[in-house]
């Protein structure tokens, strides 16, 4: 990418990025992607995996996003059928009355005509009785029954990485382990053998290959910053910029199912009336989230003894016979919120709506938004590229209509076991470089297989090992690694509560 200009450079390798880039490039754009570390290393492979209808937004007022959550829910169903797998959640509904219930029925009926929910994934309420039927062990007290409603499942890892390759598919080049670390103005006249012409400016951008320790030279005529938390960062390389992003941190717990025999997906309230989910996939269930102020952007923000705590006093309140412990917990894991600061909005109050800044040297930002509407995000920020580019040539977009790459194919949303063949997949066609690449977000072992992936470790090392011709001290660093990985998702059991 830095022999050539290209048209648009996307830094940032998270779904915002990767829906831009393949955007672009279906649109014909010449596309570079750079990624600091690995693809979803960010807070794309640590959401809750839910490609939210929007329900909630409802609540906050938010007629806008609601429509479109819902809108892109169905796309992303019909472009990437295996990764958008509805399924049934329950809310169940404790109080003195039924009022709540009913203001629920009501809420969910108005939500449902407007935001054009087909007739089988309409909601339905479970009397007390039901409830206590389908969902084993739930708290009978006050109990009036439930409301249950269709949402979808996704692997937020795999997501992205299919948009990448889809993106590489429709020609974009990808970069990982390749920071960018400078911005500068490139000059606005050029020379032509007539003489000078003025030209549109361009951006030079300086990015490190971390594999090789050389440093690369990028000139792109659009950059598109779309960093997700470290935003305010790469906006601070070309010069200051006052900070725009509000960052908030989210964990979610990793349990057996055999401890919590959930069928359905379950909506739980903690101490502070947050909604929390339980998730069942597989032989695991993950709960969360939590939702407090962080104050820096980090790949792995650290879990604290009251995170856990707030999670398993709601399910320990919500399922009284549960009685779930840090010994129950199989894996962790927690992400930052790339959130819009909204001044005196507390974590749950700031909207998850997105916003594109552009700075005076140019550079485009993309602030905010969620994974359920990453698709019609980067269309958004991809007309207004192709609008700063005057690109007269460019296609109309038609990501949402073609499938992402390996949709045609569905295989489990979660990969966990892994054969040989799926390692030298990962890294001869999904840029895997490391062990953590392969074992935490080309499969998920790291937080759903038994063992966490331990069991792997040694093999996928070797195949690696051979694969990118490791020698024995580079391979055992890299087994080190991920076993230190592990061990620091639940560092959190030292102080018991
Ligand atoms: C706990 C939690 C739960 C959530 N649950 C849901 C949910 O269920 N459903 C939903 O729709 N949304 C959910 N979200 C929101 C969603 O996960 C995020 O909105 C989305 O993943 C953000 O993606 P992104 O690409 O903007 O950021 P990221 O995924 O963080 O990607 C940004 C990338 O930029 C890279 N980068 C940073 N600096 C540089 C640089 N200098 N050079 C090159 N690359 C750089 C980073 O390494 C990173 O990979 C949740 C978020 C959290 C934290």
């Amino acid at each position: 990418m830095s022999r050539a200009e290209v048209e648009l450079l996307v830094i940032g390798g998270g779904i915002t990025g990767a829906g831009i880039a393949r955007d672009a490039a279906m649109r014909g754009l010449r596309t570079a992607l750079v990624e600091r570390g690995d693809l979803a290393s960010g807070t794309s492979s640590r959401s809750s995996k839910l490609i939210h209808g929007g329900l909630r937004y409802l609540e906050q007022g938010e007629v806008g996003l609601v429509l479109e959550a819902a809108a892109e829910r169905r796309t992303l169903r019909k472009i990437a059928t295996h990764l958008a797998v509805p399924g049934r959640m329950a809310l169940p509904i404790h109080g003195r009355t039924s009022a709540g219930l009913m203001k629920l029925r009501a809420g969910l009926w108005a939500y449902e005509k407007m935001a054009r929910i087909a007739p089988e994934e309409r909601h339905e309420i479970w009397k007390r009785d039901d409830t206590l039927d389908h969902v084993h062990g739930l708290e009978p007290q006050n109990l009036q029954g439930a409301a249950v409603y269709t949402e979808y499942v996704t692997d937020d890892a795999r997501l992205t990485l299919e948009t990448v390759k889809s993106a590489k598919r429709a020609g974009a080049l990808v970069a990982t382990y390749a920071p960018a670390v400078g911005i500068v103005e490139e000059a606005p006249a050029a020379s032509t053998a007539g003489g000078t012409t003025a030209r549109s400016p361009r951006l030079r951008v300086s990015i490190n290959d971390d594999l090789t320790g050389r440093l690369h030279e990028v000139t792109a005529r659009v950059v598109v910053n779309a960093a997700g938390p470290w935003v305010d960062a790469v906006r601070g390389l070309g010069g200051a910029a006052a900070p725009r992003m509000h960052l908030t941190k989210g964990i979610h717990l990793v349990v057996s199912r055999e401890r919590l025999p959930v069928d359905d997906m379950i909506v739980m309230r903690a101490v502070d009336r947050r909604m929390v989910f339980v998730v069942p996939y597989g032989d695991i269930v993950w709960i969360g989230t939590t939702d407090t102020d962080y104050p820096r952007a980090v790949e792995r923000p650290t879990i604290t003894r009251e995170d856990v705590d707030y999670l398993l006093e709601a399910t320990n309140r919500t399922w009284p016979a549960a009685r779930i412990g840090d010994d129950d917990v199989r894996g962790a894991w927690a992400g930052v919120r790339p959130l819009l600061h909204q001044e005196g909005k507390k974590p749950s109050e700031i909207s998850r709506r997105d916003e594109i800044l552009v700075e005076p040297n140019g550079l485009v930002s993309i602030a905010g938004g969620k994974l359920t509407t990453y698709r019609r995000m980067a269309e958004r920020v991809v007309d207004a590229v192709v609008e700063r580019l005057g690109n007269k040539a460019a296609r109309p977009c038609t990501t949402g209509d073609v499938p992402l790459v390996d949709g045609e194919t569905p295989v489990p949303i979660v990969r966990t076991s892994l054969s040989d063949a799926d390692v030298a997949y990962a890294v001869d066609a999904e840029c895997a470089v490391s062990i953590c690449d392969v074992l935490e977000r080309r499969a998920r072992s790291n937080l759903f297989a038994s063992g966490n992936g331990l069991p792997d470790v040694e093999r996928v090392g070797g195949i690696l090992a051979r694969r990118l011709g490791w020698d024995e001290r580079r391979l055992a660093t890299e087994i080190e690694h991920y076993r230190a990985r592990i061990a620091e998702d639940v560092a959190w059991r030292a102080a018991r509560s």
